[in-house]
C-alpha cells in the first residue's frame, strides 16, 4: 500500500496515536462513552475561550457541510432572513444550503482574491432591516484568503445581529476567542486543525441563541436544538454515535495539548505556511492571494510562465514521492493548492519544495 501525506486541507494528515484509538469498538450507551463525549465538549468550550453556561457545544454527525446546514437550517426561523458573506465555493454553499431549505437570504459576494469588506456589510444591513443573522466563512479554504470576522463581528453585535461562522478550517489552528469576536455560532469538524479524523462536526454556540432556536429546524436528524438537548443531559448522541471517531478526537485533543495548545500549533503551522509561500515564490510560483491576505492554513499558487503544466501528472509525480497535493478550485485561472496543516512539520514542506523543483526541472528540459 502506497503511503503518503496529505497536503489537503482536511482529511489531513493525523499521528499514529490518534489512528490507534480507533481499534476499539466502544460501547455508546454506558458511562464511560458518554463522559468522553462530555469531555470533549468541555475541551472545545476551552479551546474557545468561552465558559458554560453562556455558551455550550453541539457534536453533529457527518462532515464539516452537516454542521453548516445543521446550523443554518435550525437558527434561521420562518419569519427571519439571513445575509450571506461570501467570496469562496464554502460561502457560496452557505446560499445552496438556504435554497434548498427555502430560507429566505440576501448574498453578498466578492471576488475570490478579496476580503469581505465591513463598511457594505453594514450599508446592506441597514437597506435590508428584515436581516436577522450573518454568516460568513473564517479561512476561505477555496482560495486561502483570511476572512476579518473580528470587524464583520463587531457590526453584527451594533446591529443586534446574529453571526455565525464558519471557521471549519481555522478553528484549533489559530487562535479565535469566540466571545470576544462577537461570535455566536462557530463551526469546525474533527478532522481539521484538531488533527482527527472525519466523521462529525462541532458547533460552538451562545447558549441563549440556542434556545430561541428551539422547534425551528426544518431537518430531523440535522435539527441543532435537539442534538443538544439529548446530549448536554449526559453526553448521550441522539443517533447512532460515530464511536471510533470520536475516540480519535479525544485524543487528537490530548495531543494538541501536548504540543502547547493552540497557540503552538498556529506557531507550527505559519511557519510552513511560510516556508512554503517563500521557497515556492523562488522557483517562480505565485500565490494568488497577495500579501497579508493569505491565511496560514493552505495556499493557492499559479503555474509559472512558460511552463506547461497538468495537475493530474504533477500530481501523481509528487504522489509517488510522498506528499498528495490539492486541485485548485478557481472556475477563472489555472492554479493548484497545497495544505501545510496536520501533522506536517518544516521538514515535510522542505521536501515537497525539492519535489516540486525537480518536477519543474524535469518539465523544463522535456524529461517530463
Ligand atoms: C472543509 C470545509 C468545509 C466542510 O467541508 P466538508 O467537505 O463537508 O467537510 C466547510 N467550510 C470550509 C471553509 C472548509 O474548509
Amino acid at each position: 500500500m502506497l503511503n503518503y501525506k496529505l497536503l489537503t486541507p482536511g482529511p489531513l494528515t493525523t499521528t499514529d496515536s490518534v489512528k490507534e484509538k480507533m481499534m476499539v469498538d466502544h460501547c455508546t450507551w454506558d458511562d464511560d462513552y458518554k463522559k468522553i463525549t462530555l469531555s470533549i465538549c468541555d475541551k472545545l468550550l476551552n479551546l474557545a475561550k468561552v465558559e458554560k453556561p453562556e455558551y455550550t457545544v453541539v457534536l453533529m454527525q457527518g462532515s464539516g457541510t452537516f454542521g453548516v446546514e445543521s446550523v443554518i437550517t435550525s437558527v434561521v426561523g420562518k419569519d427571519e432572513a439571513l445575509l450571506i458573506i461570501s467570496n469562496g465555493a464554502y460561502g457560496e454553499r452557505m446560499a445552496d444550503i438556504a435554497e434548498h431549505a427555502g430560507i429566505s437570504y440576501i448574498l453578498y459576494k466578492e471576488p475570490y482574491n478579496n476580503q469581505p469588506s465591513a463598511t457594505k456589510v453594514e450599508e446592506i444591513l441597514k437597506e435590508n432591516p428584515q436581516i436577522t443573522h450573518i454568516s460568513m466563512v473564517h479561512n476561505e479554504t477555496t482560495s486561502g484568503v483570511l476572512n476579518d470576522i473580528e470587524k464583520i463581528g463587531q457590526i453584527a453585535k451594533k446591529m443586534n445581529k446574529t453571526f455565525i461562522v464558519d471557521a471549519m478550517s481555522s478553528f484549533g489552528g489559530m487562535d479565535i476567542p469566540v466571545k470576544d469576536l462577537g461570535i455566536d455560532f462557530i463551526i469546525s469538524s474533527a478532522n481539521k486543525c484538531i488533527q482527527g479524523v472525519p466523521g462529525f462536526s462541532f458547533i460552538i454556540c451562545k447558549t441563549d441563541k440556542l434556545l430561541e432556536s428551539e422547534g425551528k429546524a426544518r431537518s430531523l436528524s440535522l435539527d441543532l436544538y435537539d442534538q443538544w438537548k439529548t446530549m448536554s443531559k449526559d453526553g448521550k448522541w441522539r443517533f447512532t454515535s460515530p464511536t471510533h471517531v470520536v475516540l480519535a478526537f479525544w485524543q487528537a485533543l490530548k495531543e494538541l495539548e501536548e504540543e502547547g495548545g493552540i497557540q503552538a500549533r498556529a506557531k507550527r503551522y505559519e511557519e510552513n505556511n511560510k516556508y512554503l509561500i517563500d521557497t515556492m515564490k523562488e522557483m517562480g510560483f505565485k500565490p494568488f492571494i497577495e500579501g497579508n491576505l493569505q491565511g496560514p492554513i493552505i495556499t493557492t499558487f499559479y503555474y509559472p510562465e512558460g511552463v506547461e503544466c497538468e495537475f493530474s501528472e504533477m500530481y501523481n509525480y509528487i504522489k509517488e514521492r510522498g506528499y498528495a497535493i490539492y486541485p485548485g478550485k478557481l472556475t477563472d485561472a489555472n492554479t493548484f493548492r497545497v495544505g501545510n496543516i496536520g501533522e506536517i512539520y518544516i521538514d515535510d514542506m522542505k521536501k515537497l519544495c525539492n519535489i516540486i523543483k525537480e518536477y519543474m526541472e524535469g518539465k523544463r528540459k522535456n524529461e517530463i
